[in-house]
Order: C-alpha cells, then sequence, then structure tokens
C-alpha cells in the first residue's frame, strides 16, 4: 500500500467508526497496513495514511504488533512533554509535540473483544499520534504556532512542494 502525504485532503478527514464483526476487510486491511508500516520502518500507522476511511490503527511499540479498531483515549495524564515527532505521511521534518506521557485507550480487537491500555512514554505517544490521523489531526497541526511558518516551509522544501 502507498502511504499519502500532506497534503492529501483524505489525511484531513475524520475517519469512520468500523464495525468489526461485520467487516470481512478488515483483517487483510489490517495485515496490508502492517506490511506498510514494517516496509517504511514506522512504529505506528493509521488507516486514512493508506487511503481508507476507517477508524484502525497498527502499531509496534517493543516488537509486539498490535491492531486496534476504534480507539479512543478515555483518560489523558496531566504531565505532558514535548519530544520531536516524525511522520510517515509528513516525510522529511520532525515536529516538536506536546503529549501526554499517559494515556488509557479503549477500542476492539479484530475478533470485536473491548480492549483497554494503559500506555506510557513511547507508547502513549504514538497511540495519541496515530488516533489524532483517525481525526484528520497532522504533526504539522500539533506544532508550536510560533514555528509553524518554518516548518511548513522545511516541509515544503524536503517533498519539493
Ligand atoms: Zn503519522
Amino acid at each position: 500500500m502507498d502511504v499519502l502525504h500532506h497534503p492529501s485532503p483524505v489525511l484531513k478527514a475524520r475517519a469512520h467508526e468500523v464495525d468489526v464483526t461485520s467487516d470481512p476487510a478488515l483483517r487483510d486491511l489490517v495485515r496490508a497496513m502492517a506490511e506498510t508500516m514494517y516496509e517504511e520502518s514506522g512504529i505506528g500507522l493509521a488507516a486514512p495514511q493508506v487511503g481508507v476511511d476507517k477508524r484502525v490503527i497498527v502499531f509496534d511499540v517493543d516488537d509486539r504488533l498490535a491492531a486496534l479498531c476504534n480507539p479512543v483515549i478515555v483518560e489523558f495524564g496531566e504531565e505532558t512533554v514535548v519530544d520531536d515527532e516524525g511522520c510517515l505521511s509528513v516525510p522529511g521534518i520532525t515536529v516538536p509535540v506536546e503529549r501526554s506521557t499517559r494515556v488509557v485507550c479503549t477500542g476492539l480487537t479484530l475478533e470485536g473483544r473491548d480492549i483497554t491500555i494503559e500506555a506510557e512514554d513511547l507508547l502513549a505517544r504514538v497511540l495519541q499520534h496515530e488516533i489524532d490521523h483517525l481525526d484528520g489531526v497532522l504533526i504539522l497541526d500539533r506544532c508550536p504556532g510560533d514555528m509553524k511558518k518554518a516548518i511548513v516551509r522545511a516541509y515544503n522544501e524536503a517533498n519539493n512542494l
């Protein structure tokens, strides 16, 4: 699968919830997304990044592949930290993004089972990043206001836009 790059309009749209029990394409989608993520050396990928309007993410932090359908962050820890983030859909640059260091995330497995993930540090950051994609939010939208112009310029230069 090809990863869409900013400014693709698909990346700006809110993706729709999936019906896990009656969507036979989900398993193939997740498999293809995982392949694409590994090919691109990413640690997370959201379905809109491959042009699919579904609330599905895959991620691999600590050498364990996981997929989550309809993920929702139900709790953001109070403590936040700013760290540089890259994105397969915003290639060539990194952006300092403030994120909670701890989140609680709910969602469904491919089998339709409810799952709750208590995540910290890198996993917490990846989940916030990927779920942002499902809401049409990119790291460019999260960068500090006074840096936005310079970051957009750097992105355009890196991608010959
Ligand atoms: Zn991304």
